[in-house]
């Protein structure tokens, strides 16, 4: 095959449900607007799934990805019931797509929206956080997932924010986290936030905790430009900013590793109007249109958008956005796709006319990661999970008759809270317990130490389900003390 130089190759999956109709829309948009893609089609989605591929996508298909590298994705269906995994993750995990990037505006007075000001932009980190699936049944009741926050994690996706803001003319950037509950996690995604925004002198830059920042994104959009937070705080945020501007149906997605890139639509399949011609086929459009700024095709990008603003404000609507007394006529997939092509040249008069030529061509490059500084670390005990039925002060004195070698048992905790010594009548405790043991002479502990302390538990009946080592890193402690500790 002879390849064409001037054309950037990209992989394309159709997906299920409304995904072939608005990937056909999407493409046509993309030809007639001049952009330059050499196409390789894959499948993916519940036909693989249910041929037997638990991830979505065939080894085969993967061939194609690694070649291109980047991915035009139509909404798939995902089947209900165990044994499946998620294609989205699959492909985010792999591919080490660390940020995930939502723009949400609004488009009032041409789709309804309480908030006509709102345009901000959601940088989600993709790949950490509770989404790497580490799970754990400690009991037969007590389940946990682990919560995995990294310096470089947290450096790269709180850099991205950064970049994407000074390349996109965006004034402001917010980190949201927990970090008055999760000190240790979420304390170092807003440390390295404020440690990566002092290179950033000209963005005005400010912290949130979650729960009000997400409140106020349902209420006072408008005072956000960009936010970036953790995987799990991105995912519900994003979909509460995606319904506050009107519709899901209009919200594009990129998400941007080194590497790779994969676009999208905010929404799913949307099986309920599958096969009937009526999808919007907006929120694939835009997700295509950040793919077409990411290559460097930022010209072909700003002709779609415009085209399709001036669309969205000449009342040309899908039905999910339109309305009698707003909107001049309701047109179908087809429909819209045909009048967006009819618009190319065309800029908005009352919405802002779009223009990305400062975003740099070929993606946001990062600077490489900060030097890695090597900080002392002194281990100072250990944690012990037990499985137990008892009473915190019947397990205390079975414990205290395992100890020796300079350990002492220091508090024991059932879901977090400590319950031992002086625990609280009426706390109630789970079948699982963890005992914090500590140097009772202020020398560091030896891995033997641990090693023979659960040796004389296990000789006592004891039954642990984990250990883990306490650490201070330049005389820091490494772990948090428990509730009421
Ligand atoms: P959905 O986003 O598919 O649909 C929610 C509602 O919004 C439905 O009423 C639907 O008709 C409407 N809607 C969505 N997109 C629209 C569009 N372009 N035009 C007009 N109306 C639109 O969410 P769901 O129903 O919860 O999920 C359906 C399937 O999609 C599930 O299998 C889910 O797992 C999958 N899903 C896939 C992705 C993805 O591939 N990225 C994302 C989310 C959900």
């Amino acid at each position: 095959m002879i390849q064409d130089t001037k054309k950037t190759p990209i992989t394309v999956a159709r997906g299920d449900g409304i995904g072939p109709e608005i990937m056909d829309a999407t493409l046509k948009i993309l030809e007639a607007a001049g952009a330059q893609l050499d196409i390789e089609e894959i499948e993916i989605g519940e036909a693989v799934y249910k041929s037997g591929v638990a991830n979505g996508i065939a080894d085969s298909s993967w061939d194609s990805l690694n070649r291109t590298k980047i991915f035009l994705k139509a909404p798939i269906t995902t089947p209900q019931g165990g044994g499946f995994k998620s294609l989205n993750v699959t492909i985010r995990k792999q591919c080490s797509l660390y940020a995930n990037v939502r723009p949400c505006v609004a488009y009032a007075p041409y789709v309804k929206t309480h908030h006509p000001k709102m345009n901000l932009v959601i940088v989600r980190e993709n790949e950490e956080d509770l989404y790497g699936g580490i799970e754990y049944r400690q009991s037969q009741d007590v389940m946990a997932s682990l919560k995995i926050i990294s310096r470089p994690g947290c450096e790269r996706i709180s850099r991205y924010a950064f970049e994407y803001a000074r390349a996109n003319g965006r004034k402001k950037v917010t980190c949201m986290s927990k970090d008055n509950i999760m000190k240790i996690s979420d304390g170092l995604f807003h440390k390295v936030f404020d440690e990566i925004g002092a290179e950033y002198p000209d963005i005005e830059q400010d912290h949130m905790i979650i729960d009000i920042g997400t409140a106020k994104v349902a209420a006072h959009p408008e005072m956000f430009d960009v936010i970036v937070t953790g995987n799990l705080y991105g995912d519900i945020i994003s979909d509460v900013a995606a319904e506050v501007t009107g519709s899901v149906g209009l919200g594009g997605s990129a998400n941007i590793g080194s590497d790779f890139a994969m676009f999208e639509a905010v929404h799913g399949s949307a099986p309920d109007i599958a096969g009937q011609g009526i999808a919007n086929p907006s929120g694939l459009l835009l997700g295509a249109v950040q793919m077409l700024v990411h290559i460097g095709q930022g010209e072909v990008a700003a002709k779609i958008h415009n085209a399709w603003l001036k669309t969205i404000e000449d009342g040309i609507h899908t039905g999910d956005i339109y309305r009698e007394d707003q909107s001049a006529e309701k047109v179908g997939t087809n429909g819209m796709c045909e009048a967006i092509i009819e618009r190319l040249g065309q800029t908005p008069t009352t919405l802002a006319v779009i223009d990305y030529s400062s975003v740099p061509s070929g993606g946001l490059k990062l600077p490489p990661l900060k030097p890695r500084v090597e900080v002392p670390k002194e281990r100072v005990g250990v944690d012990i999970g037990i499985n137990w039925n008892g009473s915190a002060d019947d397990l205390a004195e079975k414990i205290n008759e395992c100890i020796n070698d300079n350990l002492k048992l220091h508090m024991i905790s059932n879901r977090g809270t400590k319950v031992w010594p002086d625990g609280k009548e009426g706390t109630f405790c789970a079948d699982n317990w963890r005992m914090r043991f500590m140097s009772d002479n202020g020398e560091h502990i030896k891995t033997s130490q641990v090693l023979s302390l659960m040796n004389r538990m296990n000789e006592a009946h004891l039954n642990f389900t984990k250990s883990v080592m306490l650490h201070n890193y330049d005389g820091v402690p490494g772990f948090t003390v428990a509730q009421g500790e």
